[in-house]
């Protein structure tokens, strides 16, 4: 699964919890960011094999520390801890459901990559590895992530006030998003290094982050101060 986990961040956010869009695009990928950070450390493991699955390239034989159930768990815990001092930090409006939100968001992760993985997800430890291995059907694993993405945005823009012009550009960030998963899916590529693969994961989701924070930036009125 990749920008089908999106769809997650898009969803959840609210006028009423107030969670920053680009918080949410950190919290769906979050395991995804320790997982590419332990491959580039050499803790955790990946091969990259061509044709590995029919949508995708990555054997992840082992990842206990990033997406294990009880890992999914417990980094989720974590980033809904985590949320409060983002919050002070940055000055943005905290609540315990949102943080809530932040953790469950986390672990949605987990759920719609179990829906797409091959059975390379342990319960625990690298034991008891599940997966429903929708990857093994390209098309229609492509569809799920389109759609997945499509109900998303229609819930964003559904409870979310905006002004037209970031209407606008969330429907093309949107399109933008759908054309790196065609390229993920359909585009014939040699197999890159696991290395690089995983510093290609850093750099799209934090472009991915970045345009979710400007995005939201977009036709909101200057806040003059007043003394
Ligand atoms: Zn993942």
């Amino acid at each position: 699964m990749f920008i089908g986990h999106y769809s997650v961040a898009f969803a959840v956010k609210s006028e009423r919890n107030k969670i920053p869009l680009w918080v949410l695009f950190v919290a769906v990928q979050f395991l995804d960011y320790i997982w590419a950070t332990l491959v580039l450390l050499g803790i955790e493991k990946l091969r990259v094999i061509k044709g590995f699955t029919a949508g995708s390239m990555l054997d992840s034989y082992f990842h206990p520390y990033s997406h294990s159930l009880i890992a999914a768990i417990i980094w989720s815990g974590v980033a809904a801890l985590l949320y409060k001092p983002l919050c002070s930090w940055l000055g943005y409006v905290y609540s315990k459901s949102a943080a809530l939100i932040v953790g469950l968001a986390v672990f949605s992760h987990w759920i719609l990559d179990l829906i797409a993985h091959p059975r390379d997800l342990a319960i625990y430890d690298n034991e008891w590895k599940v997966g429903f291995g929708l990857w093994n059907y390209r098309d229609p694993e492509f569809a799920l992530e389109i759609a997945l993405l499509g109900f998303g945005i229609v819930l964003y823009l559904a409870r979310n006030v905006m002004p037209a012009i970031r209407k606008t550009a969330l429907i093309a960030f949107g399109i933008a998003l759908v054309v790196v998963q065609v390229g993920d899916t359909y585009v014939p590529r040699t197999p890159l290094t696991d290395k690089a693969t995983v510093v290609g994961v850093w750099i799209f989701y934090t472009l991915f982050v970045v345009t979710a924070f400007f995005l939201e930036k977009i036709g909101s009125r200057r806040q003059i101060k007043s003394r």
